[in-house]
């Protein structure tokens, strides 16, 4: 498996138009737009960070992912996501190394981009996300 680089670290927030403020106007990250996806029950948005991206997620529903990881963890960082080469190859890898995985295989995220997460319980307790953009 190739990875490439941090594409983005995703932050659990209650809400976007709050948790915006403190990456746009205290540290002059430029806000890129929301953008729902509605299978996930989250609306993310995006701030580039030179070449990797920090995204805020914010539950559309209190039954999606992000809203059960602020119940539990309360609100913060979430997950990391690597950029590879080939999401498909590295999740066959993961597999035959039997990790745990949450995505057998690839869904499309915000983006587009072809994306899958790795089980907490097989990285020592970090979300860990895997994504290609094409
Ligand atoms: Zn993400």
């Amino acid at each position: 498996m190739k990875v490439l680089k941090i594409d983005h670290l995703g932050i659990a927030v209650n809400s976007i138009d709050e948790g915006k403020n403190f990456w746009s106007d205290v540290l002059g990250l430029k806000f890129e737009g929301s953008e729902t996806v509605a299978e996930q029950k989250v609306t993310t948005a995006f701030f580039p960070v030179g070449e990797s991206e920090v995204e805020l997620l914010e539950s559309t529903a209190p039954d999606g992912p992000v809203a059960k990881f602020i119940e539990k963890k309360g609100a913060g960082f979430q997950h990391v996501a690597f950029r590879v080469e080939n999401i498909d190859e590295a999740l066959a890898e993961l597999k035959e190394k039997g990790i745990k995985l949450i995505d057998e295989t690839p869904r499309i995220g915000a983006g587009g981009a072809k994306i899958a997460f790795l089980h907490p319980k097989a990285t020592n307790g970090v979300l860990v996300e895997l994504c290609q953009r094409d």
